[in-house]
């Protein structure tokens, strides 16, 4: 299914609570969030009816996420669900990990393929800060159980923050020598509620590469330097795992997205980083036919913008990344 500009959008990133056990310092404040209530999220047989439907649009791989998408009691009837649509090639999550010792061998039962974890430091008292999170342990403990149960290959998602834990890249990086990891660097960026701190505490990709070069020598461009997905990857030499940098502020991959986005509250987001969105949920449950939703699909598809428009000072201010789905 190509959009109004040729694009090919077959990745549906599904948030499916917009609810988390971490209040991550560029995401989510401390106090005052307000949630979407439960009877308003989409149920497991609702969001499979979106997924057959989106699979019919064209869409052939989804991604859960949130808020935290382990915090669904229902998470791994959601993942069974949707791994046996015909169409739909893949389903993966990005989640905090904090919840995969007990659920990643369920998960991987149901059919679920890789898992991408977040981690934004090896330091106990910057992860403090930063995730707002006590113990290292838990993430790794996550990441184990997630290697363990072949979610693999495995990516550790990193955001960078100045003030919080740009001096951490090299650490993070590190990682890749000994472990098949892939490690991804992702730029800051201005949404909803906490978007001040993206404008105050941005940090380059190139800023991130020349710390991790001057601590580890030289990363090497794979795939001809080329965005893959939404990521540049390198290698360190001799090294088992890659290193990815994901740069949506310096080096915008606008031209090769492929993805849209669904809000916990049942809205098509167009675009990540604009605030355009269509009401899938009013027509999910005012009887909308599997042939409206798709339509439906395909009409968000057609009206996906070009690009976003940080380099002209918009941004969006309707929601958080915990709210659209990260
Ligand atoms: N709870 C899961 C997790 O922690 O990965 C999934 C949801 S979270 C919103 C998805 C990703 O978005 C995380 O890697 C998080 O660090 C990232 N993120 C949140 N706010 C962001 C922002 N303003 N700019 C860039 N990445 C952000």
């Amino acid at each position: 299914m190509k959009d109004s500009y040729g694009r090919e959008i077959n990745y549906l990133r599904i948030s499916i609570t917009d609810r988390c056990n971490l209040r991550c310092v560029y995401c989510m404040p401390m106090d005052g969030m307000t949630f979407v209530p439960g009877p308003e999220l989409l149920t497991p047989g609702e969001i499979e009816d979106v997924a057959r439907a989106a699979a019919d649009a064209g869409f052939r791989k989804i991604r859960l996420t949130g808020g935290e998408p382990t915090l669904r009691r229902d998470v791994v009837d959601i993942v069974e669900r949707l791994t046996h649509i015909p169409g739909i090639r893949e389903v993966v999550m990005t989640t905090n990990g904090l919840r995969l010792p007990w659920l990643a061998e369920p998960l991987a039962q149901a059919g679920l393929a890789r898992v991408n974890i977040h981690i934004d430091t090896l330091n106990e008292t910057r992860l403090t800060r930063v995730m707002r999170l006590n113990t290292l342990d838990k993430v790794w403990a996550g990441i184990e159980a997630a290697e363990q149960s072949e979610l693999v290959p495995i990516k550790l998602n990193v955001v960078v923050t100045r003030d919080y834990n740009e001096e951490d890249v090299a650490d993070l990086a590190r990682l890749t020598l000994e472990h098949d990891w892939h490690v991804r660097f992702i730029e800051l960026m201005p949404l909803g509620g906490p978007a001040e701190i993206a404008f105050n505490h941005y940090v380059s990709t190139r800023e991130s590469m020349d710390r991790i070069e001057a601590s580890l020598g030289s990363l090497f461009p794979l795939n001809d330097g080329d965005v893959v997905g939404e990521a540049r990857l390198y290698r360190l030499a001799g090294a088992r795992g890659t290193v990815g940098f994901i740069s949506p502020v310096s080096d915008p991959y606008c031209d090769s997205c492929n993805r849209m986005r669904l809000t916990a509250d049942g809205r098509i987001r167009l675009c990540l980083l604009s605030e355009e969105e269509l009401n899938f949920r009013d027509a999910l449950r005012g009887g909308g036919t599997h042939e409206d939703l798709v339509a439906l699909f395909q009409r968000a598809v057609w009206a996906k913008p070009k690009g976003h428009q940080l380099q002209d000072g918009i941004h969006p201010e309707n929601r958080t990344m915990s709210q659209i789905g990260g």
